[in-house]
């Protein structure tokens, strides 16, 4: 009998699970672990809560997570407080890590710590009711907001910063942000990118999504668009990419009218040199300071020595996801990620047998949710490989108490269950639909209630 633990309970975790059951092994057992008490990782904390079918994939996250053969136990901490890596290899024949890329990239420009300046991921928390999200005040005293990066979060954050409550309460988002979102006063929101319209790293259908917004133009400039070659000839483009230039091209012929209450514009080949102050004499952002760029004719760009300043009182860096160490585990701080060999950790280039990786922190935060599936296949494909030399260890045959032992007090699928029941009920009293609980302390309580029933 093999005994697997799976770090992470978001797609690459719960997708390495289903692998692993599919794989027909008698006998095997895999016990999906999470810091959270709460399951499916990025699904829950970062798809925008108005992008409901992407999130109905939880239906299919959770048919794994119910099999028989698989055990969600969330409310386990792996790494420093919590289990070491070291610990987890002794209760299970082998450990994959699916810990994802849990920090966001910085500018490193002057001026990033100033008020009003966030990353997109404290932002995407917020509104996702992530209970570490500390965070607040966000649109607060805000008309104008910069976002710097053209990918897919960077659209993300836009949409729900356009969009108004009537189109917002229907979803889970908490309500809190609720309220906030719908007394915003962001008319104006710029989403900023350093490289030519046919390098931007959205795909279309999430371009698309921001020219059908309620009451939002979708501001381009044709000259701007222009200084990029494959904008003008775009013949060349890989599909996804002229796609993108095209719906470009078609809100570059057709504007749409100007009697919008909100507007959108998307601005290339300006990168940002620094954040600056709104001069009012607190530490509030009030602009951004961009330099003009030019296509340097190999994908990349240099300056041009002209500056151009947005006004922002609100500003969310939308660069990009980093990895984590995991105390334990090697790294590889260049790229974010811990080094393997076709999933298989290595460690001072050797691979550590009984560990492996997948996911984000296997391959760098790059791919859509569904690029997860053939990732985790690939490492279970090693393990199972692995699988008759890993059995021969002796394990427990039970890891809970030795969990509890290390201090953890797992929330199993009741426990869970019991949390949705806690969002209907909420939901149910503030007259919407489920509203996700926002902190640690009804997370956990709500939890208990399986305990105790
Ligand atoms: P991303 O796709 O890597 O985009 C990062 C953006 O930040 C790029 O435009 C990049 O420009 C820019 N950037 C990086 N460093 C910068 C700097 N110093 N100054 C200015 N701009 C900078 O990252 P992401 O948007 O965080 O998305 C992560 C992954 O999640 C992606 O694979 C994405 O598709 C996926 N995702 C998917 C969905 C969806 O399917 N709906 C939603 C959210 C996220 P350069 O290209 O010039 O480096």
């Amino acid at each position: 009998m093999l005994h697997v633990a799976v770090v992470g309970s978001g797609p690459s975790g719960v997708y390495t699970a289903q692998s692993l059951v599919q794989s027909g092994l008698p006998g095997i057992r895999v016990d999906v672990l999470d810091r959270l008490p709460c399951p499916y990782g990025l699904v829950r904390y970062g798809v925008a809560p108005d992008h409901e079918k992407i999130k109905s994939l939880q239906n299919n996250l959770r048919a794994v997570l119910e099999d028989e053969r698989v055990r969600f136990l969330g409310g386990v901490q792996v790494g420093p407080g919590g289990l070491s890596p070291a610990r987890l290899r002794e209760l299970y024949h082998a450990v994959v890590y699916c810990v994802g890329a849990a920090t966001d990239r910085r500018l490193g420009v002057p001026g990033e710590e100033l008020r009003g300046s966030w990353s997109a991921t404290e932002f995407v928390s917020w509104y996702s009711a992530h209970p570490d999200s500390a965070a607040d005040g966000f649109v607060l005293g805000a008309r104008s907001a910069v976002v710097i990066g053209v990918g897919n979060v960077a659209v993300d954050v836009t949409r729900m910063l356009a969009r108004g409550s009537a189109e917002l309460s229907p979803t889970d988002i908490p309500q809190a942000a609720l309220t906030a979102l719908a007394s915003s006063k962001v008319t104006d929101i710029s989403m900023v990118g350093r490289r030519g319209p046919s390098q931007a790293r959205f795909t279309t259908k999430e371009l698309r999504e921001l020219g059908a917004l309620p009451d939002t133009e979708v501001v381009v400039d044709p000259e701007e668009l222009a200084l990029d070659p494959e904008y003008v000839d775009p013949s060349a483009l890989p599909a996804a990419q002229r796609r993108n230039v095209e719906v470009l091209r078609g809100w570059a012929a057709t504007p749409t009218p100007r009697d919008r209450a909100r507007r959108i514009r998307l601005r290339f080949f300006l990168r940002p040199v620094e954040l600056l102050a709104d001069g009012g004499g607190g530490e509030r952002v009030g602009a951004v300071r961009f330099e003009r760029t030019a296509p340097d004719g190999r994908g990349g760009v240099t300056g041009t020595g002209r500056y151009e300043d947005i006004e922002a009182q609100l500003v969310l860096r939308s660069v990009g996801y980093r990895g984590v160490p995991l105390e334990g585990l090697p790294f590889d701080p260049e790229h974010g990620t811990v080094p393997h060999l076709a999933g298989r950790v290595l460690r001072d280039g050797a691979i550590a047998p009984g560990e492996y990786v997948a996911g984000w922190i296997k391959r760098g935060p790059t791919g859509v949710i569904g690029t997860n599936r053939p990732c985790a296949k690939e490492t279970v494909t090693s393990l199972l490989e692995d699988a008759r030399e890993l059995v021969r260890r002796e394990v427990p045959e039970d890891p809970l108490a030795a969990l509890r032992a290390a201090g953890s007090a797992p929330v199993e699928w009741a426990g869970w269950q019991a949390i949705e029941r806690a969002e209907a009920e909420l939901g149910a009293s503030l007259g919407r639909s489920v509203v996700k609980l926002p902190d640690w302390t009804s997370l956990v309580a709500a939890a208990q209630t399986a305990r105790t029933s």
